[in-house]
């Protein structure tokens, strides 16, 4: 570490941080990368790519990475359990627009690691581990960090720090940008298991989000896995919802043959929609989920994260080089709306037709998924969306 100001300054090396950092090595400008825990995260978070961040990822490799890894899901469906009735998404509709038209399903822990690979051996980026960031401040100039490493505060000076500190984001918290919005109720449990529901559920997609007579419950398919999440009564704590038993539970309701269901992994969550007030404060700037925070339900969390970091790193390399740095309010102009309409409000949507429990209701409503998936117009259009190439459209038609 050192004083010098010259840099970039990362905070968080989450699938955010780290292609940010990415980005603007791959460009020559130097980036410090600081990142709190001892490496990259392998927690069970993302699974699902969308089609334009496929796109974007793919001239540095990383598609191709991915894709070792991961599992195509080239439709994706919403069903009743019981019936088996369904609606079908299917994502070649969209195969003018984008050269991946399809989802890939793949944990976000490979991309990181992936990455994180990459950046070790690049000159431009100096990443910090067990450092954590404790408090900024900042003038025309440039911005000073306090550098938590080993016990000791250190200051450390850069010419822009991004935010990518995730959910609980400090740099949002000490550049004071406020953070409204809501935490859903439920208690949702992610479960990984080798059970090939494949071959017990007829006519599975890669991707499947189910209302059934007890509630509501996705499957979500990984080289060998299946991703399990599943709803339990809100009252339920995360640590007690996440018990073995009531995790087996849940698991014998989708499938009752099986006892017990060989899990590999399983976390609790609660799910919240907050987004931040602004994105920019003077030479600090947020991505990601430091940002904006959405419901799972659809997959746009990362992926939109992503598309926010390839925008602002575009900007702070022209600024960089010499642009008026107003242009990095147009990074908020172009992104922040279309997190607050395309990723927050679409996810919201998408949960609330899950929670439906009305068997009336909801057979009306798979009524209408399948006029729009019996209509190639009509489907192109809510692909577009839900993939997130409108969001992108409308980001890039933006002022
Ligand atoms: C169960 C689940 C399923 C999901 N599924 C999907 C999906 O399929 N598709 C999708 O697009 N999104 C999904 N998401 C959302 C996705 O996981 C997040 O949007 C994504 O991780 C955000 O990345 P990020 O880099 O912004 O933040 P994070 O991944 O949270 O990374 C932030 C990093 O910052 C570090 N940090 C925090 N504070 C400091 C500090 N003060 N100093 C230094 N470092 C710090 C943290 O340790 C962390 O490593 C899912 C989320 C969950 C919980």
């Amino acid at each position: 570490m050192g004083a010098a100001t010259d840099r970039v300054l990362v905070v968080g090396a989450g699938p955010v941080g780290l292609i940010a950092a990415l980005r603007l090595a791959d460009v020559g400008i130097p980036v410090t990368l600081i990142e709190k825990a001892a490496g990259v995260s392998d927690d069970l978070r993302a699974s699902t790519f969308h089609p334009p961040t496929l796109d974007m990822l793919a001239p540095y490799g990383l598609t191709a990475a991915l894709e070792a890894r991961g599992l195509r899901c080239p439709t994706w469906q919403i069903r009743m359990h019981e019936t088996g009735e369904r609606a079908v998404f299917d994502l070649s509709l969209i195969a003018d627009e984008t050269d991946h038209p399809y989802r890939l399903q793949c944990e976000q822990a490979h991309l990181a690691a992936v990455i994180a690979e990459r950046l070790a051996g690049d000159n431009s980026v100096e990443i910090l581990f067990e450092t954590e960031l404790v408090d900024l401040a900042q003038d025309a100039d440039g911005v000073t960090a306090i550098l938590r490493r080993d016990g000791e505060d250190v200051p450390l000076g850069a010419r822009w720090l991004i935010g990518a500190d995730g959910g609980q984001s400090a740099v949002r918290r000490l550049a004071g940008i406020g953070f409204a919005g809501d935490t859903y109720p439920e208690t949702t449990v992610l479960a990984t298991t080798p059970f090939a529901f494949h071959d017990v559920l007829d006519d599975l997609s890669v991707v499947n989000y189910c209302w059934s007579a007890e509630g509501n419950f996705a499957l979500l398919q990984l080289p060998g896995l299946w991703r399990c999440s599943l709803y339990f009564d809100p009252t339920l704590g995360l640590e007690e919802a996440v018990e073995m038993e009531r995790v087996q539970a849940q698991l014998r309701r989708i499938h009752p043959g099986e006892a017990p269901f060989e899990i590999h992994d399983k976390r609790p969550y609660r799910v919240h929609q907050r987004l931040a007030e602004t994105w920019r404060r003077g030479r600090v700037l947020l991505a990601g989920d430091a940002a904006h925070l959405n419901s799972p339900s659809g997959g746009m969390g990362m992926n939109g994260g992503i598309h926010d970091a390839f925008n602002l790193t575009e900007k702070l390399k022209a600024v960089w080089e010499g642009a008026d740095p107003d242009l990095l309010d147009r990074y908020e102009r172009q992104r922040r709306p279309v997190a607050a309409r395309e990723i927050l409000a679409q996810a919201d949507r998408n949960r609330k037709r899950m929670l439906e429990t009305d068997p009336g209701r909801r057979r009306e409503l798979l009524r209408d998924l399948q006029a729009i998936t019996g209509d190639p117009e009509r489907a192109r259009a809510y692909l577009r969306r839900s993939s997130m190439l409108e969001g992108l459209r409308q980001a890039e038609a933006a002022p």
